[in-house]
C-alpha cells in the first residue's frame, strides 16, 4: 500500500478521463483526496454568473457521482483552505489543471510559492489547452494579435502538437471523512425558478459531454462550414459549456474530428471546426497577454469613444424588445436557455455597441451573467472583436445589418418564430421586418404594433450614420 496523499484540485476540469492532474496524481496507487473550492473572494468582479452557477452545480453532482461521491467542497479563499486542508490530513501533493484567468493565475502562483517553501509537492499541468500560450509566440518573442497567423504559424506550424489523450486510472483509491461542505452548501442553484427550461435543454457533465460530441459527430459536423451560420438548424457542436467547464478536454474534441474519415465534402468542415477551438486557443492566449482584455480597450483610441448612457434602450436589448425580431430572438434564446447561437451573437453584439451605441462592457457583463458557457477570454476577446477595439477585430464600419442577417441566415423566421411566439403567424415575407407587413394582414394574424411587439427603438440608417460619424471622430483626433 502507498501512504502517500496527494490532494486533486479540480477546478476547470471536472472530468475523469484525459484529466492529467488526476491520472498522475493516483499514479502508482497513491491515495487522492479530490476537492473542489468556490473561490468567490479571489475572483472578485468576476466571480461566475447566475447561469453558470446552474451549470456548476449540475457539473459537480455529476462529477462527485463519478467519484463514488468522494468530492469534497469547500468555499472560501483557495489560498488559505489549502494550506489548512494539507496542515490536518498531512498531504504531501497538491495535482491541479492549469486555468489561465488572469486573477486564477496569480492566486495560483501565490499558492505553489507557500507550498514549495514548505516543502509539499505541487505539480501542475495542462488540462484546457490545445496550445499554451507561453509555447506560442512570434519569432520576436511577442504574441500574436492576429488569428490566423496566430493559428496556422504559431500553433499549427510551430508550436508543440497538442499531447496525447490520457486514460483515467482503472483504481483510485480516496481518502475519506474529511470534514467539508456539501454541494447544497455552495448555494449555486438560483432563488428564483427560472431554470425550468434550461433544466430541460442541457445535460451537464462528462457524461453528457460525450453524448453530445457524439451526436455532433454523427449529425452537425458534415455541414458545419455551412451550417453553422444558420441559428434555425442544428449544424453546431453545442460544446462550449462543456469545454469551459472541462467535462470535455479540447483535445477530446480535436483528435475525435481528426480521426473522422475525410471526404471531399467533409473536409473542410472538419478544418473549419478545428479552427474554431482555434479561436478558443487565440482567444485565451490574449487574455493571458493582455490580462485587462476584459475591462479596457485593446486599442487605445477606443478610450475616447463617445458611448451613450442610456438605461432604457440597453433594457430593451437585455429584454429582446428591440423591435428588431432577429436581435429580439437571440436575447430571447439566452435568457430561455442560457444560450445563443454564435451568429446572432455577433447581430446582437453589434446592434448594442453600433446601432444603440452602447459600451461594448455592458454586453460583456449580461453575458457574463446569463451565458451558460460564459467564458472570460472567449466572452472578453469576443465583445472587443464585435466592438472594432480589440486584437485582429472587425473593422469598426463593418455594421451588421440586423433585417438583411435575419433574412440570409434564418430565410424562413423559424427561429424567429420559435422565440418570438407573438410575431409566429407572420407571413415569412415580414418575419424580420413586420413593420412592414400591410394593416389588414397584421389584423389577419391578430398582431397589433408597438402592443404584441414593440416597433423598432432606432432607425437602422440613422444609427448606423451615428456610430461611423463617432469613429471618424476617433481617426480624425488621432
Ligand atoms: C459577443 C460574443 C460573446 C461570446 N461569448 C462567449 C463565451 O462567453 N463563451 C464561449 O465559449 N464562447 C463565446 N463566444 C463564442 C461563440 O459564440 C461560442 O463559443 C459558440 O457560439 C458556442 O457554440 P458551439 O459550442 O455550438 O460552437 P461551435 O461552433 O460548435 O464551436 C466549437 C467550439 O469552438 C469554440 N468557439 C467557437 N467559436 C468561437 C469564437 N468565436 N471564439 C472563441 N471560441 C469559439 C467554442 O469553445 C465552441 O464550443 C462569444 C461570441 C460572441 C460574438
Amino acid at each position: 500500500m502507498n501512504n502517500t496523499l496527494n490532494i486533486v484540485w479540480f477546478r476547470q476540469d471536472l472530468r475523469l478521463e484525459d484529466n492529467p492532474a488526476l491520472t498522475k496524481a493516483a499514479e502508482n496507487y497513491a491515495r487522492i483526496l479530490p476537492i473542489y473550492i468556490l473561490d468567490d473572494e479571489n475572483a472578485e468582479s468576476w466571480s461566475m454568473g447566475e447561469a453558470s452557477r446552474w451549470w456548476l452545480h449540475k457539473s459537480l453532482e455529476s462529477l462527485n457521482k463519478s467519484l463514488d461521491e468522494n468530492l469534497h467542497f469547500f468555499i472560501g479563499k483557495a489560498d488559505e483552505i489549502i494550506p489548512d486542508l494539507i496542515e490536518k490530513t498531512k498531504a504531501t501533493g497538491v495535482y491541479w489543471n492549469r486555468c489561465y484567468e488572469p486573477w486564477r493565475i496569480n492566486r495560483d502562483k501565490k499558492i505553489k510559492t507557500a507550498l514549495l517553501n514548505n516543502n509539499i509537492k505541487v505539480r501542475s499541468f495542462n488540462g484546457s489547452l490545445l496550445f499554451e500560450p507561453p509555447n506560442i509566440k512570434k519569432q520576436d518573442d511577442t504574441p500574436y494579435k492576429v488569428f490566423t497567423p496566430f493559428y496556422k504559424k504559431g500553433c499549427l506550424e510551430n508550436g508543440p502538437l497538442p499531447r496525447d489523450l490520457l486514460v483515467c486510472p482503472s483504481k483510485l483509491i480516496f481518502e475519506k471523512n474529511i470534514e467539508s461542505k456539501k454541494l447544497s452548501e455552495l448555494k449555486l442553484l438560483p432563488l428564483i425558478n427560472w431554470h425550468h427550461n434550461i433544466e430541460n435543454t442541457w445535460s451537464p457533465g462528462e457524461k453528457g459531454a460525450q453524448h453530445r460530441l457524439n451526436n455532433f459527430l454523427k449529425t452537425g459536423i458534415k455541414n458545419y462550414k455551412i451550417g453553422r451560420n444558420r441559428p434555425d438548424k442544428e449544424f453546431i457542436s453545442r460544446l462550449s459549456a462543456h469545454l469551459h467547464f472541462g467535462e470535455l478536454s479540447p483535445h477530446q474534441a480535436w483528435f475525435r474530428v481528426k480521426e473522422l474519415r475525410q471526404s471531399s465534402d467533409t473536409k473542410d468542415s472538419i478544418e473549419h471546426f478545428l479552427s474554431e477551438l482555434g479561436w478558443r486557443e487565440f482567444s485565451n492566449n490574449l487574455l493571458y497577454y493582455w490580462q485587462n482584455l476584459p475591462e479596457i480597450n485593446l486599442q487605445k483610441k477606443f478610450d475616447r469613444f463617445p458611448w451613450l448612457d442610456n438605461p432604457k434602450s440597453l433594457e430593451c436589448w437585455q429584454r429582446g424588445m428591440t423591435g428588431y425580431p432577429i436581435v429580439d430572438a437571440g436575447m430571447r434564446q439566452l435568457w430561455k436557455t442560457g444560450y445563443m447561437h454564435n451568429r446572432v451573437r455577433m447581430v446582437t453584439g453589434s446592434f448594442l455597441v453600433k446601432n444603440l451605441m452602447l459600451d461594448w462592457r455592458h454586453g460583456e457583463r449580461w453575458f457574463w451573467d446569463t451565458l451558460l458557457d460564459a467564458d472570460l477570454a472567449n466572452n472578453s476577446a469576443s465583445w472587443q472583436w464585435i466592438a472594432g477595439c480589440g486584437a485582429d477585430a472587425a473593422p469598426y464600419f463593418r455594421i451588421f445589418n440586423p433585417i438583411i442577417q435575419g433574412e440570409k441566415f434564418d430565410p424562413n423566421g423559424d427561429y424567429v418564430r420559435e422565440y418570438i411566439p407573438e410575431l409566429s403567424q407572420i407571413p415569412t415575407k415580414f418575419i424580420h421586418k413586420p413593420w412592414e407587413a400591410p394593416e389588414d394582414i397584421l389584423l389577419q394574424v391578430g398582431i397589433i404594433l408597438d402592443k404584441d411587439y414593440p416597433l423598432p427603438i432606432v432607425d437602422l440608417k440613422l444609427s448606423r450614420e451615428r456610430a461611423l460619424s463617432a469613429f471618424k471622430g476617433l481617426s480624425e483626433n488621432n
